[in-house]
């Protein structure tokens, strides 16, 4: 059960990750962990991706390959793998379809989280922190009793500046420019599923699930 996990910002990917991971027993391997596991060691390598991620930007591909390269090919691989984050471009994917093909095994299933534009900006600008207690809320999942006052201390909320609308639309648009040839390849190769993501999360691990069961 080799599979590769794609949705946007604010889609539900971290949370289905963990899900997937659990039952169906792969190990996860998120690039993103990774680089932020080499940064804290201050690995040479962390110290290259560092510069990168500080900025908002990939870091270079033949750096990604590298490291997903050598992490396929431990054993705990052998009965599936959860890649999370990876490929991000093209090149990357092509470079994963020889290392796979070198180790004798393939890609099973792209899963694409989708949700609707507008339903993103929601869930990424919902975010309110209180100014007092730092205490973390969502105006949509997770309220408070008292609009923009604090439950528990009654502090003021507020939007962290990278929370808002233009942020946050620039994010999401990235994203999606830098996706969406990556869809098209799996698309063409008929590997793309796509899950709609704006169920409950409940109902979006079922229909992950099933297709997984190949009972989709
Ligand atoms: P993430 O947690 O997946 O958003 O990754 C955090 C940062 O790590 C990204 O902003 C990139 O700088 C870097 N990164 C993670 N995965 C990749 C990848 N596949 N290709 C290039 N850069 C990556």
């Amino acid at each position: 059960m080799n599979i590769i996990l794609m949705g946007l910002p604010g889609a539900g990917k971290g949370t289905q990750a963990e899900y997937i991971v659990k039952e169906f027993n792969v190990p996860h391997i998120s690039t993103g962990d990774m680089f932020r596991a080499a940064v804290k060691e201050q690995t040479p390598m962390g110290l290259e991706a560092k510069s990168y991620m500080d900025q908002g930007l990939l870091v270079p591909d033949h750096v990604v390959i590298g490291i997903v390269k050598e992490r396929l090919g431990k054993d705990d691989c052998n009965a599936g793998f959860l890649l999370d984050g990876f490929p991000r471009t093209v090149a990357q994917a092509v470079a994963l379809d020889e290392t796979l093909g070198d180790l004798t095994k393939k890609i099973d299933h792209v899963i694409n989280i989708e949700v609707d534009r507008s339903e993103l900006m929601a869930r990424l600008t919902g975010r309110r922190i209180c100014r007092d207690c730092g205490a973390s809320y969502h105006v949509i999942f997770n309220p408070t009793q008292k609009e923009g006052e604090c439950d528990k201390c009654g502090g003021e909320l507020y939007q962290r500046e990278d929370d808002n609308e233009k942020t946050v639309a620039t994010r999401l648009d990235v994203n999606i420019e830098q996706s969406a040839p990556l869809l098209s390849y799996y698309s063409e190769k008929g590997l793309l599923r796509n899950i709609d993501g704006q169920q409950d999360i409940g109902k979006v691990f079922e229909d992950i699930a099933n297709l997984l069961r190949g009972q989709a």
